[in-house]
């Protein structure tokens, strides 16, 4: 994404055009920027070529799935919705590995018909109940132990997940003793130990500490793990300038941990994969200067990216066209629901804006479109793949008549 011209591009297509075409909120992909990210993805481990599995969550769009999926990529999928959009991408079962703390017997009757690579059950009760349901089955099915490393990934805590207060994993205690039901059990191979601390993590050290702690237990269990699934959370940068992980100092740390287990590692990438990839495109419909504040009333909102008002997330915010014309006053940018938490960012020192300017919001790729609401009823965006000067509709825009 650059100026040319003073206009924004993707690849090779303006912003202005995009929003004269498909009209506003839209949001678009740039399909460089992905075939760059897995392909950088991939050089930074590539000594020990682990098995990548795209995070589902982040970007549940079929069409960007399949593009991810021809790049070999596998996936981590967290309910029966997203192992069957999965599969609809034609994503190999044998590289898809279901997560989450609350799987249903039906989800997990489900992934076992499917032949999934692994399980990753989170509680005893889970592995209870997979091995009930392979038995009636009369199946031996691969799973793995999410482990709770109690690990602050320092991120925020909204998004932590490797601490003894959350919900994820078992704790070691519970691991050891899992380790000889699954040992006993006829129907329940144990291949896989699983850890996912958070996202976002900008910082290599927490992933250092989680590794040290899944090397000790492993060390205790005697247990030959084939996998093990250290999961997702690499950071990206939102803010220009701001810190970046160290992929060179975190392979060093798997290397290191490898010489000592040999085994296959797992990760299960979102943000890292699709989150600079992505673009919201909006319009101002009003500009309102109240006594106190002054706002940018976008078409897009809450509904449309809900990160801002979740977890407080900032979004990069450029205008489609640069003017030189600077306005002194600090702007509010929000979206048009009845909530006040319906806000996007604040800025100052922003070029003069006019109703009707494009502006677009960077860095939504993921955990946009696949935490967006019809909240207010409103419809959900049209998403867009942007190859070179090719646009592609890879979702339809909602109308108000799918949701009557
Ligand atoms: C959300 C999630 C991921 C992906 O996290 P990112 O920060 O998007 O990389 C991976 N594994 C599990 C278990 C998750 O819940």
């Amino acid at each position: 994404m650059k100026y040319i011209k003073k206009k924004l591009i993707i690849d090779k297509v303006k912003i202005e055009d995009i929003a004269r075409k498909f009209n506003t909120p839209t949001y678009c992909y740039s399909y460089a920027q992905l075939k760059k990210n897995i392909s950088d993805f991939k050089k930074n481990f590539k000594s020990f070529s682990p098995l990548i599995c795209f995070a589902i969550k982040s970007n549940t769009n079929l069409n960007l799935i399949r593009e991810i999926q021809k790049f070999g990529l596998g996936a981590d999928v967290v309910s029966m919705g997203e192992l069957m959009m999965a599969l609809k991408a034609g994503i190999n079962p044998k590289k898809i590995v279901f997560s989450g703390v609350g799987k249903t017997s039906k989800e997990i009757s489900y992934a076992i018909d499917k032949k999934i690579l692994l399980i990753n059950a989170e509680s005893k009760s889970e592995i209870n109940e997979i091995d009930r349901i392979a038995k009636i089955k009369k199946k031996k099915v691969q799973i793995g132990i999410r482990l709770n490393p109690n690990t602050d990934a320092k991120t925020l805590s909204q998004i932590s997940t490797g601490k003894k207060e959350n919900k994820f994993g078992v704790n070691e205690k519970e691991f050891l003793k899992l380790i000889s039901y699954c040992q006993n059990s006829k129907n329940i191979n144990l291949e896989c130990l699983s850890v996912h601390i958070g996202s976002q993590i900008l910082d290599h050290k927490p992933y250092e500490k989680m590794l040290n702690v899944v090397d000790k237990i492993i060390v205790k269990t005697k247990h030959k793990f084939k996998f093990i699934d250290i999961g997702g959370g690499m950071g990206i940068s939102y803010e220009k300038g701001s810190k970046k992980l160290n992929y060179r100092k975190y392979n060093i740390a798997i290397k290191k941990f490898l010489k000592r287990h040999s085994t296959k590692i797992i990760f299960e990438p979102g943000r890292s994969i699709v989150g600079d990839v992505g673009y919201l495109i909006s319009k101002v419909i009003y500009i309102k200067e109240n006594e106190k504040k002054n706002f940018i009333i976008l078409d897009a909102a809450m509904n449309d990216l809900m990160r801002p008002a979740l977890y407080g997330a900032n979004h990069k915010t450029l205008p489609s066209i640069k003017r030189s014309r600077i306005s002194k006053k600090t702007y509010e940018f929000v979206g048009p629901i009845c909530e006040s938490t319906d806000k996007f960012t604040s800025l100052k020192k922003f070029q003069k804006l006019y109703e009707k300017d494009i502006v677009v919001m960077c860095d939504v790729g993921a955990y946009g479109m696949s935490l967006s609401s019809n909240y207010n009823l409103r419809p959900k965006p049209v998403e867009l793949l942007i190859k070179g000067s090719k646009i592609r509709v890879i979702k339809k825009r909602q109308k108000h008549s799918d949701l009557m």
